[in-house]
């Protein structure tokens, strides 16, 4: 099995990436983070190679998601997903958030190969650091801190379980 391990990057890191994004949508200081939108409006005109596909679970590995291929300026979600996003399903914004982190962050100059998993530090973990980027970008530090994580399961349209990290993170 391959081990991937992409340049470190920290939480905060992760979290300023995210605000700029916002900041790009003038959402700053909005608790909802419009995903479906900015895959669809707003990548494409900053970024004219990017495609999103919106694809049939066949042409995906079985119980995929999602993909990303960041050098091939690629995202492919699987149509219940796009659509799950679309109707606001928490865990699905979360897949798309999920996978647009790798597409900004995880192209082949930035990720290598490990040895074995231990060998890679969690803030190494390309898999943490598009969590920890999702995370940050439907339910930022700064807006939800002091909230219970019912609200911000509500207001920022995330699962209850992200909400519990991001809650148990800012509290
Ligand atoms: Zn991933």
């Amino acid at each position: 099995m391959v081990h991937y391990k992409a340049r470190p990057t920290s939480r905060r890191e992760l979290a300023n990436i995210a605000h700029k994004l916002r900041r790009l949508l003038c959402v700053e200081q909005d608790l909802y983070f419009p995903i479906i939108e900015f895959i669809e409006l707003v990548l494409p005109k900053i970024d004219k190679e990017f495609d999103l596909e919106i694809v049939e679970s066949s042409e995906l590995p079985p119980n995929t998601y999602a993909l990303t291929y960041p050098d091939d300026k690629i995202i492919k979600i699987r149509s219940d997903v796009y659509y799950g996003a679309c109707a606001n399903q928490g865990r699905a914004r979360f897949t798309i958030a999920h996978e647009l982190c790798h597409y900004l962050l995880h192209d082949e100059e930035n990720i290598s190969f490990a040895r074995s998993k231990s060998d890679i530090p969690k803030y190494m973990d390309p898999e943490w650091q598009a969590n920890t980027f999702a995370a940050e970008l439907l339910a930022p530090g700064y807006l939800i801190k002091g909230m219970n994580v019912e609200d911000i399961t509500k207001n920022c349209s995330i699962s209850y379980q992200c909400a519990h990290i991001q809650e148990n993170t800012y509290r």
